[in-house]
């Protein structure tokens, strides 16, 4: 039996999409809307914030990696500072990330504009650090009630930035087509946007301002993001959560490292999910492929490059062993430690 729950989201696509916020805050009957960013993205805010006109009411621009519960408080305060009555985020994951803590905790609707490839916008997913520890949950509640994709917005996007995030929506679409839970759309969905970013991330690296391949890149993480928000996750996200979690790695570039290990590992397990990646990048060997496209959009080379020490990896593997999550087959110690390994060599 098949069951399929589409996610109530509307998305406006395209070049200068951005200038659309106003009438897409109309649309939600929002008037009093909080504008939301990192530091770096402060310019942004302003420009968005100049084009919701008088329904832009304050702005905070101190959404922060893994949304600590302290840039949530003193978001929180300027939200009801302000009266806000929806948010209006722009940046990425870390900033989305900001923007559904505000939707769970005070009710607040959201506008997101996503400017990468990281796919939060497309879930249900929240998470909050406190003390160093990240809870994760899902919640309808905190899905943004219009996503607006600019690719435009995406050609300031570091290269150094850009294929790791790229990978990053390559891993959803990868664990999404083995997923217990997944169906006919997924795998149509997956194997859409695993075509797209493939062909697209080396182009984007070679010259950010390549508008159609930032086009077809942000497409592809648009669709990967909606595998990511209807399916449960398996190993390499399990993996990629204690990693990040337990070491502090950078969430894209962890992501892209493992991602190829991992799908060796697991595709023998999974033949209708490696038929669907064949066919996606157009190879008989899909992990070889990912990994040539992680070299090809130059990720760190192995969890070393990133500072992992090797006896580190010990940790990472009891964590995982210690936790339950969803895989085609299910690793013994041997098989962590050997793709952990793999993944630190690189
Ligand atoms: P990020 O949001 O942390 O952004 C990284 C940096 O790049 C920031 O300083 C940001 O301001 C800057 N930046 C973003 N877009 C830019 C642009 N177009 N031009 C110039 N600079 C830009 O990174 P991310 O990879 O998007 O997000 C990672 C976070 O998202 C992690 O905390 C991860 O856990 C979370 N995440 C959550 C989900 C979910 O479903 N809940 C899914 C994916 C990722």
């Amino acid at each position: 039996m098949l069951v399929h729950d589409a996610l109530p989201m509307r998305v406006v696509f395209g070049p200068g999409a951005v200038d659309r916020v106003a009438e897409e805050a109309d649309r939600l009957g929002l008037r009093r809307l909080l504008v939301l960013s990192t530091p770096r993205q402060g310019g942004l805010a302003a420009r968005v914030a100049d084009l919701l006109g008088d329904r832009a009411v304050g702005t905070f621009d101190g959404a922060r990696m893994h949304v600590p519960v302290t840039t949530v408080a003193a978001a929180e305060d300027v939200a009801a500072a302000v009266r806000a009555d929806g948010c209006l985020a722009i940046g990425g994951g870390s900033t989305i990330g900001l923007a559904k803590a505000l939707s769970l905790r005070l009710g607040l609707p959201s506008v997101v504009v996503p400017t990468t490839y990281a796919g939060s916008e497309m879930t249900p997913v929240w998470g909050l650090t406190e003390a160093g520890r990240k809870t994760t949950g899902r919640d309808p509640v905190v899905l943004p009630s219009s996503v607006v994709y600019d690719p435009e917005l995406t050609h300031a996007l570091p290269a150094a930035v850009s294929g790791p995030s790229g990978l990053n929506a390559v891993a959803h679409a990868v664990e999404a087509l083995y997923a217990p839970d997944g169906t006919p759309v997924i795998s149509a969905m997956a194997e859409r946007g695993v075509r797209d970013l493939a062909a697209a991330l080396p182009l984007v690296v070679a010259d950010g301002a390549d508008a159609s391949a930032r086009s077809v890149a942000l497409e592809g993480a648009w669709l990967c993001g909606a595998c990511l928000g209807a399916t449960t996750m398996g190993l390499h996200h399990k993996l990629c959560h204690v990693l990040g979690g337990m070491l502090d790695l950078p969430h894209a570039e962890t992501h892209a490292i493992v991602l190829p290990h991992v799908a060796a590992f697991n595709l023998p397990a999974a033949p209708e999910a490696d038929a669907v990646l064949r066919r996606a990048l157009g190879t008989d060997d899909v992990p070889g492929a990912l990994r040539a496209l992680a070299r090809a959009v130059r990720v760190p080379d192995g969890l070393q490059a990133l500072g992992v020490r090797h006896e580190d990896l010990a940790r990472v593997a009891d964590e995982v062993l210690a936790a339950p999550y969803s895989n085609p087959l299910a690793p013994t110690r041997a098989d962590l430690e050997t793709i952990l390994e793999a993944a630190w060599r690189g």
